[in-house]
């Protein structure tokens, strides 16, 4: 059957690339509602479907338009509402990007799970494929391959040629607690980029308390000192191959963070996809391409 939330909720802070201020609040929705999104700073009609056909940007994060709405940031609230099973939700917001609270799903899963989900009176839809699928990104060697299946199971490979991380690799399927073992996962960029993104205008939210922050390069303390300068945060320090700024909650933190992406930009599919998933070095770009293409092929 399908599911919406029991009651609203209220989520605050600020977009983590473009610094903006945002109160958000998800509400139980009508069957065959789907989620959507309401720029309510623009007006009740300015609604944005979280479609693939409306993805308008996947630069660092997942951007949604329809007529002059846009949201942006919306993959791990996407993710939080697949992984929990909802159907259907509005989402209330008066900014641009989805607020990035502490870089995970675990504030969404934590206010809805303690009340649990409404079952509603309609079956749920699931998006079904009928062929084996299979696409590939020449220009960053990300491949996703799909297998017609009875349920959604996850095989992602995470190489970013890092050594610090590694190649990490995350199975996700039924079995597996969302809650636990996705939803808490943070997200994270590599200390090298930061410069390089806040020069270009983007993570003027971020804080250093809401990203993992890896560090591949020796780093001199003077550069250092200019990051506690450009995020207002005090000491930091390298420890491991990580800024000092916090502790990983599992060893396997960024694939499994990936793994909450996909979900994320898989829901993009408008119904949740029976089948089986392998992927690697998959990002919003190559997942929301993917999305564009069997919503083309198969909803017609
Ligand atoms: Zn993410």
């Amino acid at each position: 059957m399908q599911h919406t939330l029991k009651k609203s909720y209220t989520f605050e802070g600020k977009g983590l690339h473009t610094g903006a201020f945002a109160h958000m609040t998800i509400r139980p929705a009508e069957e065959d509602t789907g989620i959507v999104f309401i720029r309510s700073d623009i007006g009740p009609d300015a609604r944005v479907r979280p479609l693939a056909c409306n993805v308008s940007s996947t630069a660092r994060c997942t951007t949604v338009s329809e007529g002059e709405a846009s949201v942006s940031t919306i993959e791990h609230l996407m993710s939080a509402a697949a992984g929990l099973g909802i159907d259907n939700m509005i989402v209330e917001i008066d900014a641009q990007e989805v607020p990035i609270l502490d870089g995970s799903a675990m504030p969404y899963v934590s206010a809805i799970t303690a009340d649990g989900l409404q079952e509603q009176d309609a079956p749920r839809k699931y998006f079904e494929i009928t062929e084996p699928f299979r696409y590939e990104d020449a220009e960053s060697g990300a491949t996703i391959e799909i297998l017609p299946a009875d349920s959604l199971s996850v095989d992602l490979t995470a190489d970013f040629n890092s050594k610090v991380l590694g190649v990490q690799r995350f199975r996700y399927d039924s079995s597996i607690d969302y809650a636990a073992e996705l939803a808490p996962c943070r997200t994270f960029c590599f200390f090298h980029e930061l410069e390089f993104l806040a020069s270009k205008g983007l993570i003027k939210g971020g804080d250093v308390e809401n990203a993992i922050v890896i560090v591949e390069h020796p780093v001199d303390d003077a550069t250092l000192a200019r990051m506690q300068e450009l995020f207002g945060v005090g000491p930091l320090e390298v420890r491991q191959g990580y800024l000092n700024n916090l502790t990983l909650h599992f060893p396997d933190e960024i694939v499994r963070h990936k793994t909450l992406d996909l979900l994320g930009d898989f829901a993009l599919l408008g119904a949740p996809l029976k089948g089986t998933i392998i992927a690697s070095k998959t990002g919003h770009r190559v997942n929301s391409a993917v999305c564009r293409i069997l919503s083309e092929k198969y909803n017609k």
